[in-house]
């Protein structure tokens, strides 16, 4: 009886509302989300620094730590995902899911590669980028990087090898270690002023900005959630007063605090999409993030706006000459062209068809710095290997996607906030 009548309502339900009586499309995303989630915090507990942040339910991490599944388990688990997803039909979902699965799929095939490495696989260095991060690299000769170097040689004259010029000449614009924290904390609040006059940031974000030592690389966000960041920066090796206002909207603003609080206000609140409360580190999100938080510093400070705001606020504060301002901040926009040497040393040393040593010496020579802080790339190398082209080609992607909104300052911002609060791949990049 009460089948029957069970079986009577659902065909009443079905006539009056079909579109009530199957799950929607898009609900088949909700579940594969959840599996993702779960996917990750497991894989995390196989591999340190796998998750880079992870804001969800705490009884999720908890389970994972308590029984993370093998890797060949979960290996079988990121195919069955794949197909899970090929399986959805796009033509049944609404635009935003469309985003929302394109985003999945990449993030999926990260996880299928990432831990394809570390059950032993190996990838050349463009597979293993492709895999991970979505996009394939393009890998230029060494030799292609002679003539930016001749260029720089013209700015900084004098005799014998020119990354020893360049980092003298750069010493002279080191923040005195005394000044770092009023400087950084300048730069950030005015990178800040700058996104929000731009971007409604959600209520109540903040950030702790701490200084430490003994890292590979030379800032950290660490989002925690709740709209709230740890901004860490490395001490290791001296600060110059450009990199100030760069690490201020690189982990601050417009870069990984404020993606990270949009993503949870807009898609995992607003929306309950999970899997954004979790952020696998080799994946293409990373992409996005390092592209939009290079990128950041020449949306909010377009043209000569950085280094004016340098003369003005920070070289005062950090105690250097003002009226020098220009002459280091031509050398420091024309350096910028290097920033893909990484990605062919990378390449190189990766491979085994350059030794350490070598490798130290070309990024000494075409990084144009120390060997100290040579070291510490090859170092950043060794650890994230191919992430390194989220800096530069994640660059270079957001520009191109941003700027072809057109000359004006609000729509490049507007581009930019879509970058940075819905879900978004390297594909979505290149419209
Ligand atoms: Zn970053």
């Amino acid at each position: 009886m009460i089948l029957r009548l069970a079986a009577a309502a659902a065909a009443v339900a079905l006539l009056a509302a079909p579109a009530l009586a199957a799950p929607r499309e898009g609900a088949k995303l909700d579940r594969i989300a959840k599996d993702f989630v779960r996917l990750t915090l497991e894989a995390g507990e196989r591999e340190p620094g796998y998750v880079d942040a992870y804001y969800g339910p705490a009884d999720w991490a908890a389970a994972a730590k308590a029984r993370p599944r093998e890797v060949p388990a979960l290996r079988a688990e990121t195919d069955r995902l794949a197909a899970a997803l090929k399986a959805v039909d796009g033509k049944a979902l609404r635009p935003d899911e469309v985003r929302r699965k394109a985003f999945l799929v990449g993030q999926v095939k990260a996880a299928q590669t990432r831990l394809a490495m570390l059950a032993g696989q190996k990838f050349s260095f463009q597979d293993e980028a492709e895999g991970l991060f979505g996009v394939r690299p393009p890998i230029k000769p060494l030799g292609a990087y002679d003539p930016i170097l001749a260029e720089i040689d013209k700015l900084v004259p004098g005799q014998g090898d020119l990354a020893t010029r360049v980092t003298a000449f750069q010493a002279r614009y080191t923040i005195p270690a005394d000044r770092l924290e009023p400087v950084m904390k300048a730069a950030i609040a005015e990178c800040k002023a700058r996104t929000e006059a731009h971007i409604a940031l959600p209520k109540g974000e903040r950030f702790d900005l701490a200084f430490v030592t003994k890292k590979p690389w030379s800032g950290y966000n660490w989002y925690k959630g709740g709209a709230q960041s740890l901004i860490e920066v490395n001490t290791d090796l001296p600060t110059p007063i450009s990199r100030a206002v760069d690490l201020g909207c690189h982990e601050g603003y417009p870069g990984h605090h404020v993606l990270n609080a949009l993503l949870e206000e807009k898609l995992t609140k607003a929306k309950g999409w999970v899997e954004f409360s979790v952020y696998p580190l080799f994946s293409p999100q990373s992409l996005i993030a390092e592209g939009s938080a290079n990128y950041g510093v020449k949306l909010a400070f377009p043209g000569t706006e950085k280094v004016a705001f340098e003369r003005r606020v920070l070289y005062p504060l950090a105690g250097l000459d003002p009226a020098t301002a220009e002459t280091y901040d031509a050398l420091v926009r024309a350096t910028a062209d290097l920033a893909s040497v990484q990605n062919t040393v990378a390449d190189l040393y990766l491979s085994g068809k350059m030794d350490k040593e070598a490798a130290v010496a070309a990024l000494a020579k075409y990084a144009l710095t120390t060997r100290a802080k040579a070291e510490k790339s090859l170092s950043f190398i060794e650890t994230y290997r191919s992430y390194v082209i989220n800096y530069n080609l994640g660059q270079d992607m957001v520009r191109a996607h941003v700027e072809r909104a057109g000359p004006s300052l609000d729509a490049r911002w507007k581009r930019m906030e879509a970058v940075i609060s819905q879900p978004t791949t390297p594909a979505d990049l290149a419209r």
